[in-house]
């Protein structure tokens, strides 16, 4: 059997003609679209890409969009009275703050500081929480996009034995519970890992958020049914965008592989649309 290429793109047209119907349903009872708010702080010209790519989704969505551009200067204070406004703002459904952020600011102050109900990215501890616990209301936006990348593609994951590589409160353990949560059997590997080949051999679903590139190779032992996730995001000297996986030479080996561009990263953003649009809804009692 050729392997599976497990492409984004008939997911996500999927999810927007449903998100579509959501968002004039919105529109209609409230007389508005639903509204994600992007803040971004500093010039990293990543984080620009990211920020300006999740706005012209949300216009073809036919959401309302604000980006607040805000100096890397900006004291981390300063930034919380912006939270703050916006938390208080009917208009604002959902809030995301770009990260990285500069030195100056705690991170997960900042995700703290926005009302869970409006933290559609799901990094503060409130929703981290809820999520372990198996009762959010918002996921994740990566883990999220993923599970529904296998739900689509009927990837089953109860009872099998997936291995998630990398441990960051973004990627790696939420990916690791909404899989417990779906049902299997879950090993989480690190920068400390010994023996991450007996790992690999075992594993009938490996999803890598490791962000390095040399580590997954053809070399490994995977198991010729596998399903393989990449997470990494990496730019290349050539200019090519890539993930973690040497992919050419894990593609002949595994049963069902993402792209990278065009697997994981679309995901994130759509499910990044959805909950812009659950949390809209919600705070209206529906
Ligand atoms: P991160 O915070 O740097 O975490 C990386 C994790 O990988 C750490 O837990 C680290 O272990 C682990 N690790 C490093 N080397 C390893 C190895 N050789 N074997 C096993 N585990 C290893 O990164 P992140 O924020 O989770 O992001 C990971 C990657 O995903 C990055 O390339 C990022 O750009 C990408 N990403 C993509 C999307 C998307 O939408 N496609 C979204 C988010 C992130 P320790 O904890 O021991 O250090």
């Amino acid at each position: 059997m050729p392997t599976q290429l497990l492409k984004a793109a008939p997911v996500t047209a999927a999810l927007y003609e449903e998100l579509k119907r959501k968002i004039s349903g919105f529109k209609n009872q409230h007389g508005r679209s639903p509204k994600l708010v992007t803040v971004l702080v500093g010039e990293d010209p990543a984080s620009q890409i990211y920020v300006s790519k999740k706005g012209s989704t949300c216009h073809a969505l036919g959401m309302a969009h604000e980006d607040f551009k805000l100096s890397s200067n900006i004291s981390e204070g300063e930034l919380l009275l912006l939270l703050d406004r916006l938390n208080a703002d009917d208009s604002v459904d959902g809030i995301l703050v770009q990260s990285p952020l500069p030195k100056q600011i705690s991170s997960q102050r900042v995700y703290d500081h926005i009302r869970p109900d409006k933290d559609v990215d799901c990094f503060s501890a409130t929703n981290v929480g809820l999520c372990a616990q198996n009762r959010a209301l918002l996921l994740p936006c990566t883990p999220a996009g993923i599970m529904e990348l296998l739900r689509f593609y009927k990837i089953a994951v109860a009872g099998k034995n997936a291995l998630v590589l990398g441990r960051s409160d973004i990627v790696g353990k939420p990916m690791a519970l909404l899989l417990l949560h779906a049902d299997a059997t879950v090993t989480v590997a690190h920068s400390k890992t010994s023996d991450l080949a007996e790992h690999i051999a075992n594993s009938d679903l490996v999803v890598s958020a490791i962000g390095r590139r040399g580590v997954l190779t053809g070399t490994l032992p995977w198991k010729s049914s596998c399903t393989v996730i990449d997470v990494g995001i990496h730019r290349i000297a050539d200019g090519r965008v890539v993930g973690d996986c040497e992919f050419s030479e894990i593609e002949q080996k595994v049963a069902a592989i993402t792209p990278v561009p065009g697997g994981v990263g679309p995901m994130t953003i759509a499910w990044l649309m959805a909950n812009t649009v659950k949390a809209a809804y919600f705070r209206k009692g529906n």
